[in-house]
């Protein structure tokens, strides 16, 4: 791809020389971002870029409405939530309010890996077990408990190969792949629950399964359906917590639902979230009901110094006001367009092989053969820096990297994404 002028080759030879090479950045000659507003991301140069892959910052970039807030509450005070103060209060109730009952209860941390740490770890207290069931293709963090639920291939080749005794993984639910992919894909969840059955039949009983409810490392695609409920059933007749990890698919972005668990009609027992709820800001949560909250003081007592801080509980206030009182509608407005456009592009370009997703959260998943459906993975790492050159951030996700993730800010206007899809159309009949 072309060298924008953006890229200061300077600032990325000190990059690599302080930052430890496992921290990847975008793009072989990445522009050197220096400012956002909306869903558009600003480069050095004065050349914009429609930021379509930005799950994290939900009300845009540069949110003149949250700046004021969070400054206004460190020139107040801010410290941990030992204190005594309204905003963590608020916070924690408005956050209760988005879910159904018994699921009453929050805990605050900083981050996804935090969260779903967290959300294992009570698990493991509330049942007094460690075994756990996860699903393959999957990302849940970098924390050590987090990560050793992470199995996708694409993130780490040995995932499969690598995980601890503790984690038990189920085939990837993937209705576009593997073996039931042409037949019945309620068959994934008849094999899971047979496997859950025949481990707690040798005496292994399970802490809990943890998946998200929509599978967004997958590349956003709906679980088949009635997946959740006969999963979460099986493991919770032996005694299990079923873990929603709703990080990236949860907080409005569906558009139809404010949870992925809403979309398979259940409701866990442990919720998992982070991202979108901090807009960027380091701030995430576990909510779980009163019981199973409280049976993690068999663990000592439980504290993190910046989570539910006074600025982490304005920005969640904010955020989520925002999403509830505006965002998640136009998640499903603009994302039903955005859907409806990718769909319709999927009828011209072979290469399309499906479209996953719902809201703001599509999953363009590219085939070299409709048939053989072999992922088309050059092309999309191709596709991507071809969208750069036209403006578009955009990179793959999946077992195959294989899938365009399509996540922008949920701000996105409708002009915004038809930029997006005429720039994909021009991209693929281009040869890109
Ligand atoms: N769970 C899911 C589903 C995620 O996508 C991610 C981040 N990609 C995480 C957990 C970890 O979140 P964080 O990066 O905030 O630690």
């Amino acid at each position: 791809s072309a060298d924008p002028a953006a890229v200061s080759h300077e600032l990325l030879a000190r990059r690599e020389h302080s930052l430890a090479e496992v921290q990847e950045h975008y793009y072989a000659a990445p522009p050197q971002i220096e400012r956002g507003w909306r869903e558009h991301l600003v480069a050095t140069d004065g050349r914009s870029y429609l930021d379509m892959v930005n799950n994290v910052a939900a009300l845009g970039h540069g949110d003149v409405e949250m700046a004021d807030a969070v400054a206004g509450q460190l020139r107040r005070f801010n410290s941990n939530s030992r204190f005594h103060y309204r905003a963590v209060v608020e916070f924690s109730q408005a956050l209760t309010a988005t879910l159904p009952e018994p699921l009453d209860t929050v805990f605050l941390v900083n981050s996804g890996s935090e969260a779903v740490d967290l959300g294992l770890r009570i698990a493991m207290a509330a049942t007094g077990r460690r075994d756990v069931w996860a699903v393959a293709e999957a990302y849940h963090g970098w924390t050590y408990a987090s990560d050793a639920v992470s199995t996708s291939i694409a993130d780490n080749p040995n995932a499969l190969d690598s995980r601890p005794d503790w984690v038990h993984v189920l085939d990837t639910p993937n209705h576009f792949r593997g073996r039931h992919r042409d037949g019945d894909a309620t068959a994934y969840a008849g094999e899971a629950v047979a496997r859950i059955d025949a481990l707690a039949a040798g005496g292994t009983l399970p802490a809990g399964f943890i998946a998200e409810p929509v599978y967004g490392n997958a590349g956003g695609m709906a679980l088949p359906e009635g997946y959740l409920a006969a999963v979460y059933a099986a493991v919770r007749r032996h005694g299990g917590l079923a873990i929603a990890d709703e990080v990236q698919v949860g907080y409005g972005r569906l558009g139809h639902w404010f949870w992925g668990f809403e979309q398979q009609g259940v409701v866990p027992d442990v919720v998992t979230v982070a991202k979108a709820m901090g807009n960027g800001h380091p701030l995430g949560a576990v909510i779980t009901s009163k019981a199973v909250a409280d049976r993690y003081r068999t663990q000592g007592y439980f504290f993190s110094s910046a989570g539910g801080s006074p600025v982490s509980s304005v920005v969640g206030s904010v955020v989520l006001d925002r999403i509830r009182g505006g965002l998640q509608a136009n998640a499903r407005e603009v994302g039903d367009h955005l859907h409806a456009r990718l769909h319709a592009l999927a009828d011209r370009h072979e290469v399309v092989g499906a479209v996953h997703g719902f809201g703001l959260y599509a999953g363009v998943e590219l085939v070299t053969d409709r048939t053989t459906r072999a992922p088309a993975t050059a092309r999309t790492a191709r596709l991507c820096d071809r969208l750069l050159d036209l403006g578009v951030l955009m990179q793959p996700t999946g077992d195959g990297l294989n899938i365009l993730k399509v996540k922008p800010p949920l701000v996105l206007t409708r002009e915004s994404a038809d930029f997006f899809v005429d720039a994909l159309d021009h991209a693929l009949s281009t040869g890109s």
